[in-house]
């Protein structure tokens, strides 16, 4: 049976980068590598391709874990991701996020390909039925939502059709929940991957531009587990949230003006409304900015108290993004 491993570092919010490797076309267009990774030392150290000093040469940067280019999908889950899954089935709250520019591999850390390359969301299916089909004595009723945040508003994908409206309302003492979401019962993996593909087609219906459009929004897919033990006395509910973040690039720097600029506004906020919050809980804070954001308000009962939060940053080692890559270091860093 799955227990969690009580390992005294093992504390609420991890921060992890991983790095993919140089694609084809920055190595034909010649980028140089700048990204150096020390995993057992959880170090990463970044070369200036700009700098015209020896000391403004190298950052250095260190993390609960780093990934390198090599790295693989199913490593990335069992060292960090499982231990999150396994204490949502046993009653807890956990997030994962992936963090990160458009092009670093957020979505081939969350959804991933086939195979050997299926990334964090299926391989969490497969944890969770592996779980349930071996557990006696115990009911299960798992339910999925898929949503996504675009410019602070809430679109519901796995019911795109409804023309209803998404608000936040806030329960008494219970967090806060979104309206009319649709809500879909899974009795196994399968029906779990089937939410996930039906929402990423929805996500991307309408968009004039698919790839700007998952760029600028965040998706959110929540996978809801009851649990009732014995004579049901005892019912306990794990949440686990599983995010891609939208591309993180500065949009000052993309050269949007006007509406778009302003839109690109509310991406940034949002992000670093996360990091705010993720910051805090990491400090202990007494105050914790849950209310500057949708993305934050709506993960409140996932993020704090007893619950487990991964922040997976996403970077790519070519010397062309190295701005975009400290940004993102530095966020990460902060986090933590
Ligand atoms: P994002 O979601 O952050 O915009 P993607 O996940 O779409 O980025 O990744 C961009 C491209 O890089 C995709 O073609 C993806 O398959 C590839 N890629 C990303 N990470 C890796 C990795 N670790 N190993 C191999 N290919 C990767
Ligand atoms: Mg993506």
């Amino acid at each position: 049976d799955t227990s969690i491993e009580k390992n005294p570092n093992n504390e609420a919010v991890q921060v992890i980068v991983r790095c993919r490797p140089l694609s084809v076309k920055e190595f034909e267009s010649q980028c140089t590598d700048v990204v150096k990774i020390y995993s057992t030392r959880g170090v990463i150290e970044v070369e200036n391709p700009k700098a015209r000093s020896e000391n403004e040469k190298n950052k250095i940067f260190t993390y609960d874990a780093v990934y390198d280019e090599l790295s693989n999908q199913q490593s990335i889950y069992d060292e960090t991701v499982r231990p999150l899954v396994a204490s949502v089935l046993e009653g807890y709250n956990g997030c994962v996020f992936a963090y990160g520019q458009t092009g670093t591999g957020k979505t081939f850390t969350m959804e991933g390909g086939d195979g050997a390359d299926m990334g964090i969301i299926p391989r969490a299916f497969e944890q969770i039925w592996s779980h349930i089909d071996r557990k006696t004595g115990v009911e299960f009723l798992v339910s999925v939502r898929y949503l996504e945040i675009y410019l602070e508003e809430i679109r519901d994908l796995l019911k795109i059709k409804s023309t209803k409206t998404h608000e936040l309302r806030e329960l008494n003492g219970q967090g806060v929940t979104v309206t009319n979401l649709h809500s879909q019962t899974c009795q196994s993996a399968e029906d779990m991957l089937k939410a996930m593909v039906l929402g990423n087609t929805n996500r991307t219906t309408g968009a004039t531009n698919m790839n700007e459009h998952s760029s600028r929004s965040h998706a959110i897919f929540q996978i809801v587990i009851e649990m009732a033990e014995g004579d049901s006395k005892s019912v306990k509910c794990g949440k686990l949230n599983l995010v891609d973040l939208a591309g993180s690039e500065r949009q000052s720097k993309t050269g949007a003006t006007g509406d778009r600029l302003r839109e690109a506004t509310k991406i940034n906020k949002a992000l670093s409304s996360l990091g705010n919050v993720i910051y805090a809980l990491a400090e202990n804070s007494a105050h914790i900015p849950y209310r500057d954001s949708k993305l934050t308000r709506l993960l409140q009962d996932s993020l704090g108290g007893n619950s487990k939060t991964i922040m997976i940053a996403n970077i790519g080692p070519a010397s062309m993004n190295y701005d975009e890559t400290i940004i993102t270091l530095r966020y990460a860093y902060r986090a933590k």
